[in-house]
C-alpha cells in the first residue's frame, strides 16, 4: 500500500458509514431532507430509508431536523437543499434527455446510495451499470432489496475500485462498445488521484461509441483542493456535525481542469455554471462569499466529437 499525501492510500476501501463512502450518505441525506415536506424540491423516496439503514447518527440526526444551521449563510437549510435539486436535477435531466434522443446503455460511476437505477423513467430495454466499491454496491443492492424495491431498468452492478481495472470489469458485465452510452460522475473526481481522474476520462473515451454523452462536474479554480480549500470543506462539514476530515478523503495537488482536458481530448463540452442552473430552477444563487467556491462551479455535458 502507498500511502498518498492525504491519508489516502492505494488499496484503501469502505463502506457506506466509513471514510469515503460516508459521503454517499452525506449526499443522499441531503437528497432525503430535499425529499420532505409538502412542496419537496426533489422526490427520492428511497435516500431516507437507506440512510438510516447505514446507521450513522449525525446523518439521521439531519434527516430528522435536528440539526439547524439556519444562522450560517452557507449551510441553512434553503441553501443546502437548493444545492441539491440543483445537482440532482441536472444528472436526471441528462440521463432523461439522452435517453429520449435514443441512448439505451447508462453508466454510473461512483454510484453510491443515487437511486436513479430505481426512480428514473427508463425506457424499456435500458441496461444502467453501477460502478462503485463492493461495500457501497453490496449495501444498496441489498437495502433497496429488503424495501421491496424494484429498478425501473436493467440495473447491472460492477464493484470495483475506480483506481483499478474497472472497464474490463464492466465488460464482464455485458457494457457493448458498441452501444452510445450515456455517463454519469458526480460527486467523484476530487475522490480520485489526478491521474487516475484523466485515467479516468480516458477509459470513457475508449469505451465509448459515436453518440455517447458524459456528464460531471468542473472547478475552474486549480486551488479548489488544496489544503486551504479542503480546510474550508472540513469546517462545513464539522459545522454540519460530520465527524469527517476532507484532508483525509480527497487527493490534493494539482489535477486537470475538466473542461479543458476534455475538450483536449475529443470532446464538444457544454457547460452549465451553478449560478445559471439556479435560475433556471427558479432560485436565487446565494449573495455574498458563502457559496464562492460553488459560483465557479459547472455542471457539464460532453458529447464525442
Ligand atoms: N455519485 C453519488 C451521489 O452523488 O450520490 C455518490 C457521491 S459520493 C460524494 C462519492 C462516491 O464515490 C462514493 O459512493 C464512493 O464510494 C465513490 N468513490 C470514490 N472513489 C472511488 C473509487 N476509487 N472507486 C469506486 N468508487 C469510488
Amino acid at each position: 500500500m502507498t500511502p498518498s499525501q492525504s491519508g489516502r492510500f492505494e488499496g484503501d476501501s469502505w463502506d457506506p458509514a466509513s471514510s469515503v463512502g460516508a459521503t454517499a450518505t452525506m449526499v443522499a441525506a441531503s437528497r432525503a431532507l430535499a425529499s420532505q415536506g409538502p412542496d419537496p424540491l426533489l422526490d427520492d423516496p428511497l435516500a431516507d430509508p437507506l440512510v438510516r439503514a447505514v446507521g450513522s447518527t449525525p446523518f439521521i440526526r439531519l434527516i430528522d431536523g435536528e440539526v439547524n444551521l439556519d444562522d450560517d449563510p452557507a449551510l441553512n437549510r434553503r441553501t443546502r437543499l437548493e444545492q441539491m435539486a440543483v445537482r440532482t436535477r441536472f444528472f436526471d435531466n441528462f440521463f432523461v434527455t439522452a435517453t429520449d434522443g435514443g441512448i439505451r446503455q447508462a453508466v454510473i460511476l461512483a454510484s453510491g446510495l443515487d437511486t436513479r437505477a430505481y426512480r428514473l423513467p427508463w425506457p424499456a430495454g435500458t441496461v444502467v451499470y453501477e460502478i462503485d466499491q463492493p461495500l457501497v454496491i453490496d449495501f444498496k443492492t441489498s437495502t433497496l432489496a429488503g424495501l421491496g424495491a424494484n429498478p425501473t431498468a436493467e440495473r447491472r452492478t460492477v464493484s470495483i475500485d475506480l483506481r483499478e481495472d474497472w472497464p474490463t470489469a464492466l465488460r464482464q458485465q455485458g457494457f457493448d462498445v458498441n452501444k452510445p452510452t450515456a455517463w454519469s460522475a458526480e460527486g467523484l473526481l476530487p475522490y480520485l488521484p489526478p491521474e487516475a481522474q484523466d485515467r479516468l476520462f480516458d477509459d470513457i473515451a475508449a469505451l465509448s461509441a459515436p453518440g455517447t454523452q458524459f456528464a460531471t462536474e468542473h472547478i475552474s479554480d486549480p486551488n479548489a483542493f488544496s489544503e486551504e480549500g479542503v480546510q474550508r470543506i472540513s469546517e462545513r462539514w464539522r459545522r454540519a456535525g460530520f465527524d469527517l476530515n476532507a484532508a483525509d478523503l480527497f487527493y490534493q495537488g494539482e489535477r486537470s481542469i475538466v473542461i479543458d482536458y476534455l475538450t483536449g481530448h475529443g470532446w464538444q463540452v457544454t457547460a452549465h455554471p451553478a449560478p445559471e442552473l439556479y435560475q433556471r430552477n427558479g432560485f436565487t444563487f446565494p449573495e455574498g462569499d458563502a457559496l464562492a467556491w460553488l459560483r465557479d462551479m459547472s455542471y457539464v455535458c460532453a458529447t464525442l466529437r
